[in-house]
């Protein structure tokens, strides 16, 4: 099953991709995280990458789109994926399909998680991540409940970062929606419900059980 997931940041594409990966043995393609350990480890990647998401902008689409081509390729990818955070700009979005019809695997479903953008806005703002296993909890962590490591809020948690995102995702991201609507592979999930509610319509609208 081939799968990306679109919404705005913080609609819970990060959650509903854990659980689809924990169940369905998936590979989670997240170019947020990927980039986050470049910029971590140092790379010359997240060296050019660390500026763009600490304001809040997009990475420049050929670097992205580069990094997802090269994922694409390992040998867990060929069974299926689950693509978190990418495609988030037209030009990305048609490089992916070419890509993927390169490769002879096209995908299956391109799942919305529909969210209120001032529920994300509180969402985001109180958002904890884990420094040493990268789980994410709220402010009410005062360390990491799976590993006891600290808790941080990421630089682009901030409100006035998120806020930003927020405008760039309806700029750039949202006319994707049209896109795979177009291609016929839309599928709206209302996301602002429980976790446990979310999954179970995810699975249904991707006939999993
Ligand atoms: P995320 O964790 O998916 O919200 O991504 C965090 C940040 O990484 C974004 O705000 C962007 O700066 C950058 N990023 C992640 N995915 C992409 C992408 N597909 N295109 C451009 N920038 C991206």
């Amino acid at each position: 099953m081939n799968i990306v997931l679109l919404g705005a940041p913080g609609a819970g594409k990060g959650t509903q991709a854990a659980k689809l990966v924990e169940k369905y043995q998936l590979p989670h393609i997240s170019t947020g995280d990927m980039l986050r350990a470049a910029v971590k480890a140092g790379t010359p990647l997240g060296v050019k990458a660390k500026s763009f998401m600490d304001a809040g902008e997009l990475v420049p689409d050929d670097v992205i789109i580069g990094l997802v081509t090269e994922r694409l390729q390992d040998a867990d990818a060929a069974q299926g994926f689950i693509l978190d955070g990418f495609p988030r700009t037209s030009i990305q979005a048609v490089a992916l399909d070419s890509e993927l019809s390169r490769l002879g695997r096209p995908l299956d479903a391109a799942l919305l998680i529909d969210v209120d953008f001032e529920v994300i806005v509180a969402r985001l703002t109180s958002r904890r991540m884990c420094e040493v296993c990268g789980y994410i909890g709220t402010a009410a962590d005062a360390v990491c409940p799976k590993c006891g490591g600290a808790m941080y809020q990421r630089e682009d948690d901030k409100e006035s970062v998120v806020r930003n995102r927020l405008n760039v995702y309806e700029t750039s991201t949202a006319p994707l929606i049209d896109y795979y609507r177009g291609c016929d592979l839309l599928v709206t999930i209302d996301g602002d419900r429980d976790v446990a509610l979310v999954f179970a319509d995810v699975q249904k609208s991707l006939n999993l059980s």
